[in-house]
Protein backbone atom coordinates (compact mmCIF):
# COMPACT_ATOMS: atom_id res chain seq x y z
CA UNK A 1 0.00 0.00 0.00
CA UNK A 2 0.97 3.65 -0.78
CA UNK A 3 0.92 6.32 1.77
CA UNK A 4 -0.73 9.64 1.04
CA UNK A 5 2.14 10.96 1.78
CA UNK A 6 4.96 8.82 -0.86
CA UNK A 7 2.11 10.68 -3.76
CA UNK A 8 2.45 13.95 -1.91
CA UNK A 9 6.28 13.75 -1.92
CA UNK A 10 6.31 12.15 -5.42
CA UNK A 11 4.30 14.51 -6.88
CA UNK A 12 5.66 17.86 -5.59
CA UNK A 13 9.08 16.45 -6.80
CA UNK A 14 7.73 15.59 -9.99
CA UNK A 15 6.50 20.01 -10.80
CA UNK A 16 10.10 20.17 -9.35
CA UNK A 17 11.38 18.24 -11.98
CA UNK A 18 9.69 20.28 -14.91
CA UNK A 19 11.23 23.60 -13.28
CA UNK A 20 14.69 21.96 -13.34
CA UNK A 21 13.81 20.26 -16.95
CA UNK A 22 13.22 23.73 -17.88
CA UNK A 23 16.35 24.86 -16.65
CA UNK A 24 17.96 22.15 -18.32
CA UNK A 25 16.97 23.18 -22.07
CA UNK A 26 18.81 26.25 -21.32
CA UNK A 27 22.11 24.37 -20.24
CA UNK A 28 21.58 22.07 -23.49
CA UNK A 29 21.51 24.89 -25.52
CA UNK A 30 23.69 27.09 -23.43
CA UNK A 31 27.06 25.10 -22.44
CA UNK A 32 28.32 24.23 -25.70
CA UNK A 33 28.11 27.76 -26.76
CA UNK A 34 30.09 28.42 -22.96
CA UNK A 35 32.54 25.95 -23.75
CA UNK A 36 33.05 27.37 -27.80
CA UNK A 37 33.76 30.96 -26.00
CA UNK A 38 36.00 29.37 -23.49
CA UNK A 39 38.02 27.64 -26.10
CA UNK A 40 37.98 30.77 -28.32
CA UNK A 41 39.42 32.80 -25.38
CA UNK A 42 42.15 30.45 -24.66
CA UNK A 43 43.45 30.18 -28.32
CA UNK A 44 43.61 33.84 -28.19
CA UNK A 45 45.90 33.90 -25.27
CA UNK A 46 47.89 31.29 -26.10
CA UNK A 47 48.53 33.20 -29.76
CA UNK A 48 49.39 36.32 -27.59
CA UNK A 49 46.69 38.14 -28.83
CA UNK A 50 43.97 40.06 -26.97
CA UNK A 51 40.93 37.58 -25.87
CA UNK A 52 38.15 39.28 -28.14
CA UNK A 53 35.63 41.71 -26.17
CA UNK A 54 32.59 39.54 -25.36
CA UNK A 55 29.16 39.71 -23.80
CA UNK A 56 28.45 38.36 -20.74
CA UNK A 57 27.07 34.77 -21.44
CA UNK A 58 26.04 31.94 -18.95
CA UNK A 59 23.28 30.39 -17.33
CA UNK A 60 21.94 33.43 -16.35
CA UNK A 61 22.44 35.69 -18.79
CA UNK A 62 21.17 36.68 -21.15
CA UNK A 63 17.07 36.24 -21.15
CA UNK A 64 16.43 33.78 -23.43
CA UNK A 65 15.17 35.35 -26.73
CA UNK A 66 13.83 34.03 -29.81
CA UNK A 67 16.77 31.86 -32.07
CA UNK A 68 14.54 33.79 -35.23
CA UNK A 69 13.78 37.18 -34.34
CA UNK A 70 14.92 37.70 -31.27
CA UNK A 71 12.04 38.39 -29.21
CA UNK A 72 12.63 38.04 -25.38
CA UNK A 73 10.35 35.63 -23.62
CA UNK A 74 8.35 36.84 -20.80
CA UNK A 75 8.10 35.16 -18.16
CA UNK A 76 4.29 33.18 -18.45
CA UNK A 77 6.05 32.12 -21.86
CA UNK A 78 8.47 30.20 -19.92
CA UNK A 79 6.12 28.25 -17.75
CA UNK A 80 7.56 24.60 -18.25
CA UNK A 81 5.13 22.79 -20.67
CA UNK A 82 1.84 25.03 -19.86
CA UNK A 83 3.63 27.97 -22.13
CA UNK A 84 4.50 25.63 -25.31
CA UNK A 85 0.87 24.47 -25.33
CA UNK A 86 -0.43 27.88 -24.71
CA UNK A 87 1.62 29.34 -27.58
CA UNK A 88 0.61 26.21 -29.70
CA UNK A 89 4.80 25.70 -29.61
CA UNK A 90 5.13 29.06 -31.91
CA UNK A 91 7.04 31.78 -30.77
CA UNK A 92 4.41 34.73 -29.59
CA UNK A 93 6.35 37.52 -31.93
CA UNK A 94 7.06 35.55 -35.46
CA UNK A 95 5.25 32.15 -35.16
CA UNK A 96 8.42 30.05 -35.62
CA UNK A 97 8.20 26.73 -34.44
CA UNK A 98 9.73 26.39 -30.95
CA UNK A 99 10.66 22.38 -30.80
CA UNK A 100 8.60 19.70 -29.11
CA UNK A 101 11.44 18.67 -27.31
CA UNK A 102 11.70 21.66 -24.63
CA UNK A 103 8.07 20.42 -22.84
CA UNK A 104 9.14 16.91 -24.02
CA UNK A 105 12.62 17.38 -21.71
CA UNK A 106 10.24 19.25 -18.93
CA UNK A 107 7.78 16.13 -18.91
CA UNK A 108 10.47 13.83 -19.12
CA UNK A 109 12.67 14.92 -16.13
CA UNK A 110 9.25 15.41 -13.85
CA UNK A 111 8.57 11.89 -14.83
CA UNK A 112 11.87 10.83 -13.58
CA UNK A 113 12.14 12.66 -10.26
CA UNK A 114 8.69 11.64 -9.18
CA UNK A 115 9.66 7.95 -9.76
CA UNK A 116 13.09 8.67 -7.77
CA UNK A 117 11.16 9.82 -4.61
CA UNK A 118 7.97 7.36 -5.21
CA UNK A 119 10.78 4.76 -5.22
CA UNK A 120 13.47 5.90 -2.88
CA UNK A 121 11.50 8.23 -0.70
CA UNK A 122 11.96 11.84 -0.09
CA UNK A 123 15.36 11.35 1.67
CA UNK A 124 19.45 11.79 0.23
CA UNK A 125 18.72 8.22 -1.20
CA UNK A 126 15.82 9.87 -3.62
CA UNK A 127 17.81 13.27 -4.29
CA UNK A 128 20.76 11.58 -5.11
CA UNK A 129 19.12 9.32 -8.23
CA UNK A 130 17.20 12.87 -8.74
CA UNK A 131 20.79 14.55 -9.13
CA UNK A 132 21.93 11.55 -11.28
CA UNK A 133 18.73 11.43 -13.44
CA UNK A 134 19.11 15.13 -14.36
CA UNK A 135 22.81 15.15 -14.96
CA UNK A 136 22.41 11.71 -17.45
CA UNK A 137 19.70 13.35 -19.56
CA UNK A 138 21.60 16.58 -20.24
CA UNK A 139 24.53 14.99 -20.86
CA UNK A 140 23.05 12.73 -23.34
CA UNK A 141 21.17 15.67 -25.19
CA UNK A 142 24.65 18.04 -25.05
CA UNK A 143 26.39 14.79 -26.81
CA UNK A 144 23.49 14.22 -29.45
CA UNK A 145 23.43 17.87 -30.28
CA UNK A 146 27.06 18.09 -30.50
CA UNK A 147 29.03 15.01 -29.68
CA UNK A 148 30.76 17.17 -26.74
CA UNK A 149 30.37 15.26 -23.37
CA UNK A 150 31.45 18.20 -21.42
CA UNK A 151 33.55 17.37 -18.56
CA UNK A 152 31.43 19.57 -16.59
CA UNK A 153 28.64 17.23 -16.32
CA UNK A 154 30.60 13.55 -16.15
CA UNK A 155 33.17 14.43 -13.80
CA UNK A 156 30.55 15.87 -11.06
CA UNK A 157 28.17 12.43 -11.80
CA UNK A 158 30.97 10.39 -11.11
CA UNK A 159 32.17 12.55 -7.42
CA UNK A 160 28.62 12.52 -6.21
CA UNK A 161 27.91 8.69 -6.92
CA UNK A 162 31.56 8.05 -4.94
CA UNK A 163 30.08 10.42 -1.85
CA UNK A 164 26.44 8.73 -2.24
CA UNK A 165 28.16 4.75 -2.32
CA UNK A 166 30.45 6.09 0.74
CA UNK A 167 26.81 7.28 2.27
CA UNK A 168 24.93 4.62 1.93
CA UNK A 169 22.43 6.80 -0.23
CA UNK A 170 22.63 3.98 -3.41
CA UNK A 171 22.76 0.09 -2.47
CA UNK A 172 26.43 0.33 -4.00
CA UNK A 173 29.62 -0.60 -1.46
CA UNK A 174 32.25 2.26 -1.76
CA UNK A 175 34.54 -0.26 -3.24
CA UNK A 176 32.30 -1.85 -5.78
CA UNK A 177 31.81 2.12 -6.92
CA UNK A 178 35.90 2.48 -7.20
CA UNK A 179 36.59 -0.35 -8.99
CA UNK A 180 33.56 0.37 -11.36
CA UNK A 181 34.79 3.56 -11.93
CA UNK A 182 38.49 2.49 -12.52
CA UNK A 183 37.26 -0.70 -15.03
CA UNK A 184 34.73 1.85 -16.81
CA UNK A 185 37.76 4.05 -17.85
CA UNK A 186 40.20 1.75 -18.67
CA UNK A 187 37.69 -0.77 -20.37
CA UNK A 188 36.58 1.93 -23.01
CA UNK A 189 40.11 3.07 -23.15
CA UNK A 190 41.22 -0.24 -23.99
CA UNK A 191 38.70 -0.18 -26.70
CA UNK A 192 39.65 3.31 -28.18
CA UNK A 193 43.60 2.71 -28.40
CA UNK A 194 42.78 -1.04 -29.91
CA UNK A 195 40.28 0.40 -32.28
CA UNK A 196 42.86 3.37 -33.66
CA UNK A 197 45.55 1.52 -33.54
CA UNK A 198 43.86 -1.25 -35.89
CA UNK A 199 41.52 0.97 -38.03
CA UNK A 200 43.39 4.58 -37.27
CA UNK A 201 39.77 6.44 -36.66
CA UNK A 202 38.82 7.33 -33.50
CA UNK A 203 35.72 5.50 -32.82
CA UNK A 204 34.58 7.44 -29.21
CA UNK A 205 35.65 10.30 -27.31
CA UNK A 206 37.52 10.56 -24.00
CA UNK A 207 33.97 12.07 -22.08
CA UNK A 208 33.10 8.33 -23.04
CA UNK A 209 35.22 7.25 -20.73
CA UNK A 210 34.31 9.23 -18.26
CA UNK A 211 30.53 8.49 -18.34
CA UNK A 212 30.90 4.93 -18.08
CA UNK A 213 33.40 5.25 -15.37
CA UNK A 214 30.70 7.04 -14.17
CA UNK A 215 27.87 4.79 -14.67
CA UNK A 216 30.38 2.02 -12.90
CA UNK A 217 30.51 4.37 -9.67
CA UNK A 218 26.69 4.73 -9.36
CA UNK A 219 25.74 0.72 -10.32
CA UNK A 220 29.43 -0.93 -9.32
CA UNK A 221 31.38 -2.93 -11.69
CA UNK A 222 29.47 -6.00 -11.96
CA UNK A 223 26.86 -3.74 -14.08
CA UNK A 224 29.55 -2.45 -16.42
CA UNK A 225 29.28 -5.34 -18.92
CA UNK A 226 25.06 -5.67 -19.00
CA UNK A 227 24.93 -1.82 -19.71
CA UNK A 228 28.03 -1.41 -22.32
CA UNK A 229 26.19 -3.99 -24.06
CA UNK A 230 22.92 -2.60 -24.51
CA UNK A 231 24.14 0.70 -25.52
CA UNK A 232 25.85 -0.82 -28.02
CA UNK A 233 22.96 -3.20 -29.43
CA UNK A 234 20.69 -0.06 -29.13
CA UNK A 235 23.67 2.03 -30.72
CA UNK A 236 24.46 -0.11 -33.39
CA UNK A 237 20.45 -0.48 -34.12
CA UNK A 238 20.06 3.32 -33.98
CA UNK A 239 23.30 3.98 -35.98
CA UNK A 240 22.12 1.57 -38.99
CA UNK A 241 18.43 3.08 -39.02
CA UNK A 242 19.66 6.73 -39.26
CA UNK A 243 22.41 5.04 -41.95
CA UNK A 244 19.01 3.84 -44.34
CA UNK A 245 16.77 7.19 -43.66
CA UNK A 246 20.08 8.97 -44.49
CA UNK A 247 19.97 11.21 -41.38
CA UNK A 248 23.36 10.28 -40.78
CA UNK A 249 25.44 13.69 -39.66
CA UNK A 250 28.91 14.59 -41.51
CA UNK A 251 31.17 11.88 -41.45
CA UNK A 252 28.39 8.96 -40.59
CA UNK A 253 29.24 9.97 -36.42
CA UNK A 254 26.93 8.50 -33.94
CA UNK A 255 27.89 9.64 -30.37
CA UNK A 256 27.54 6.86 -27.58
CA UNK A 257 26.74 8.96 -24.69
CA UNK A 258 23.20 9.30 -25.25
CA UNK A 259 23.29 5.18 -25.24
CA UNK A 260 25.12 4.61 -22.32
CA UNK A 261 22.96 7.58 -20.55
CA UNK A 262 19.64 5.66 -21.84
CA UNK A 263 21.19 2.34 -20.38
CA UNK A 264 22.03 4.01 -17.25
CA UNK A 265 18.49 5.72 -16.54
CA UNK A 266 17.19 2.15 -17.88
CA UNK A 267 19.19 0.42 -14.99
CA UNK A 268 17.68 3.32 -12.47
CA UNK A 269 14.36 2.56 -13.34
CA UNK A 270 14.09 -1.55 -13.82
CA UNK A 271 17.44 -1.93 -11.79
CA UNK A 272 20.32 -3.71 -13.06
CA UNK A 273 18.81 -6.80 -13.53
CA UNK A 274 16.40 -6.33 -16.02
CA UNK A 275 19.34 -4.92 -18.02
CA UNK A 276 21.18 -8.75 -17.61
CA UNK A 277 17.92 -10.43 -18.83
CA UNK A 278 17.61 -8.28 -21.98
CA UNK A 279 21.18 -9.09 -23.21
CA UNK A 280 20.43 -12.64 -21.36
CA UNK A 281 23.25 -12.86 -19.33
ZN1 LIG B 1 10.35 34.67 -32.80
Amino acid sequence: MLSGMQWLDASLFGLIGLLIGSFLNVVVYRMPKMMERQWQVEAAELAGQEAPAQEPFNLMLPRSRCPHCGHTIAWYENIPVLSWLALRGKCSACKAGISRRYPLVEITVAALFFYCIWSFGANPSGYAWCAFSAILLTAALIDWDTTLLPDDLTLPLLWLGLIAASLHWIPVSLNDALWGAVAGYMSLWLVYWGFKLATGKEGMGYGDFKLFAALGVWFGWQTLIPIILMASVIGAAVGIAMKYKSSLREGGYVPFGPFLAGAGLTALVFGPQALRQFIGL
